[in-house]
């Protein structure tokens, strides 16, 4: 990172590129955007949308080029590429994106060997371990925004059924950004409080396990129905992104679920999967070896096992 205000470049200027773009405006995080697009009339119109709001937020240089734009970025975030449809699961993406990412990863290595890539495209855990495998880049520099999101709206849905602070809850959703992704009960609290001990002393106590149950799969099944409803799911991602970046760029180390290259993690090794990990200026630090139970620990190794049979399909 070469100052504190950082350029970063957009791959895929539609719902979530634009979004993030507006969101990162808006943050002041951030001194230099550049949004890259296949289709170069839309990134050109979303830039020109966003520059004409740029007098109601802080002083950014937004503007559009091809993949050589990517020179000097510190951070490259990737959302081009293939979205689901209504009913498609993230991995029915997995063909079209892989042969996208054989075809751009190249060429933002070739002008940003130096920046952090930061992935999005669904199915994120593959296509991050994807990026790691071509660019050649270290480990801690490839980042998938893996169950940030997922993690997002289980606090969100949490405070909503227990009417408490999200900011009170600590709890993770973690495996894959996907269908077989778990939530770790096992290390979720509400202020300080073991959640289903609080869920049983203050809230509902004879249904208070199926109540976590009911929440899980609202969470799992979230971007399904918001899909089916609109097409995209767009600002939550966005500012899912930024809080990313911001803890990369002032270096704050939040511990985030990001999807990173585990090794020797409960027995497997060399998958991209969601974990809480420390994100900084370096990009990931380390990921914590959570002390999941038997159970967690069964259901996890299923998520992994579900990426590395589809990575065993790739031809990288
Ligand atoms: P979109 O269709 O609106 O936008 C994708 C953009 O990528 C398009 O503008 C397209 O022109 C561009 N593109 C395609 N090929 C390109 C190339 N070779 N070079 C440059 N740009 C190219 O889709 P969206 O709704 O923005 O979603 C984008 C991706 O993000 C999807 O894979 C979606 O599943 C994923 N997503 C991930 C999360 C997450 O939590 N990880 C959340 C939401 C969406």
């Amino acid at each position: 990172m070469k100052s504190l205000k950082p350029k970063i470049a957009i791959i895929g200027a539609g719902n979530v590129g634009s979004t993030f773009a507006f969101s990162l405006m808006i943050s002041g995080l951030i001194r230099e955007i550049v949004l890259i697009d296949k289709n170069e009339l839309i990134a050109k119109g979303e830039v020109m949308d966003l520059n004409h709001g740029l007098s109601f937020a802080h002083p950014t240089k937004i503007y559009t080029a091809g993949f050589d734009g990517c020179k000097n970025a510190d951070i490259v975030v990737i959302t081009a590429g293939a979205k689901q449809k209504p009913g498609q699961s993230r991995i029915d993406l997995v063909q079209n994106n892989v042969t996208l990412f054989k075809d751009i990863i190249p060429a933002i290595a070739k002008y940003a060997g130096n920046a952090i890539l930061l992935v999005v495209t669904n199915p994120v855990d593959i296509l991050t371990y994807v990026t790691l495998k071509i660019s050649g880049l270290p480990p801690n520099r490839v980042i998938g925004s893996g169950t940030v999101l997922d993690t997002a709206r289980l606090k969100y849905m949490i405070s909503e059924y227990y009417k408490v602070d999200p900011n009170n809850i600590h709890a993770y959703i973690i495996g894959e950004h996907g269908d077989t992704e778990l939530p770790v009960w096992s290390n979720a609290t509400i202020g300080g409080m073991d959640i289903e001990k609080y869920c049983t002393d203050y809230v509902h106590p004879a249904i208070a396990k199926n109540e976590l149950s009911e929440i899980f799969e609202k969470v799992k099944n979230a971007a399904y129905e918001i899909i089916q409803a609109k097409g995209a799911t767009n600002y939550s991602i966005a500012l899912t992104l930024v809080k990313i970046i911001r803890s990369i760029v002032r270096n704050e180390n939040s511990i985030l679920p990001v999807s990173t290259l585990i090794t020797n993690y409960y027995g497997i090794s060399d998958i991209c999967i969601s974990i809480p990990s420390r994100v900084n200026i370096k990009g990931v630090g380390h990921f914590l070896k959570l002390d999941l139970s038997e159970q967690e620990q069964e259901l996890f190794k299923l998520s992994a096992n579900t990426l590395k049979k589809i990575i065993k399909t790739i031809d990288l």
